[in-house]
């Protein structure tokens, strides 16, 4: 790529698109534009020299043509989503983001310059049957068919997957999807109601030390076991991706299995504390267990997400007790 070629991120004022604006400002790529339905001031990050495009709806197809327009890159983060308590909690509002990926991939297709086009597709595509033991065998990707995706949100994320496919089958427009395996790091929701598992348990954690509560509440058994990828994994598969001949869906997450209750133990750990656990077990909690097989990425690449998750969830600790106390002292922070 050049680096003056136009890319576009949307999604950008969350976690992982304004993750990737600064990975590709710090590449030295100049022309970045940046897009997202919040208001400037709600992005987690906003990065120097980059045209940041705040207050769009992309479920608005003139939107996305408006922003598409002589891009060379794009790159769809957008959607209305969460953790397990919103996305068990707000189904239809998740099944409406195919609004977005249809239009984006409309407009990147009538755009007449953008060469590739990458969606964040989600490990929630997969078959909830397989899905059902704690010490579950790690999904490869043809485990998503026959397809019995989460309800709402996976389903959805399937369905976008399709789309690119038959774009690309098609229209020749060129497309690249990664299932994410849940990516935790600095700068991402860590309060709220969307926020993932190792930022709420890492919250829950400096406030229960703070206040001196002594406890924690988990949801569910704190038996549910899932793998976390450590936000620069995530950026380095999403160029690796993109820049490759790799055209059907690649499981894009670590495959270090973890239950909530090791996650709680490390986040003690970090916090030099022990608690007493409570467990809210009509708490919304997904699958039972889920990993990443990453068989065909090693294949692709020679290489898989790799960050051990000790250390990433030590510095997204870090990050949150620094935006916990920010926010207590009455400081301006968005969470
Ligand atoms: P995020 O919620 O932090 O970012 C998504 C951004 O999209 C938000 O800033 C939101 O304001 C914006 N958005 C929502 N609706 C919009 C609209 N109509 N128009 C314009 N912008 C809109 O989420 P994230 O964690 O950065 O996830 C990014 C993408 O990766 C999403 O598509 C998500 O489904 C996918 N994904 C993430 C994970 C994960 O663990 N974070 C896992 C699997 C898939």
């Amino acid at each position: 790529m050049n680096k003056h070629d136009l890319i576009v991120i949307t999604g950008a004022g969350g976690f992982i698109g304004g993750a990737l604006t600064r990975y590709f400002r710090d590449k030295g790529f100049t022309n970045v534009r940046a897009v997202d339905i919040k208001r400037v001031d709600q992005w987690y990050q906003t990065v120097a020299g980059v045209e940041s495009i705040a207050g769009c709806d992309l479920k608005i197809k003139e939107n996305c043509y408006r922003v598409c327009r002589g891009a060379t890159e794009v790159y769809n983060f957008a959607a209305d989503m969460g953790g397990m308590g919103f996305i068990e909690l707000h189904r239809a509002a998740c099944m409406l983001s195919v609004l977005i990926n249809t239009h984006m991939l409309m407009a990147a297709r009538d755009s007449g310059t953008v060469q590739r086009y990458f969606f964040s597709s989600s490990a929630c595509v997969y078959n909830t049957q397989k899905q059902q033991q704690t010490d579950c065998t790690a999904l490869k990707e043809e485990d998503a068919y026959p397809a019995m995706a989460e309800e709402g949100y996976g389903w959805e994320k399937l369905f976008g997957e399709q789309m690119c496919r038959h774009f690309m089958n098609d229209y020749g427009l060129e497309t690249h999807v990664a299932r994410f395996h849940n990516v935790y790091g600095p700068h991402g929701t860590w309060d709220g109601g969307r926020e993932k598992a190792p930022a709420a348990i890492c919250r829950k954690v400096i406030e229960a030390k703070d206040t001196g509560s002594g406890e924690i509440e988990i949801w569910g058994d704190g038996k549910q076991s899932r793998s976390f990828m450590y936000i620069d994994d995530c950026l380095q598969g999403i160029d690796m991706l993109m820049h490759s001949e790799v055209r059907e869906p690649l499981n894009l997450g670590s495959s270090e299995l973890i239950s909530i209750n090791r996650l709680v133990e490390l986040s003690e750990e970090i916090a030099g504390v022990k608690l007493r656990r409570t467990y809210k077990l009509d708490a919304p909690k997904g699958v039972r267990g889920r990993n990443s097989d990453n068989t065909r990425i090693r294949e692709r690449f020679d290489w898989e997400p790799n960050t051990p998750f000790s250390l990433g969830l030590a510095e997204t600790y870090a990050w949150i007790q620094q935006q916990y106390f920010d926010r207590k002292a009455g400081k301006c922070t968005v969470c």
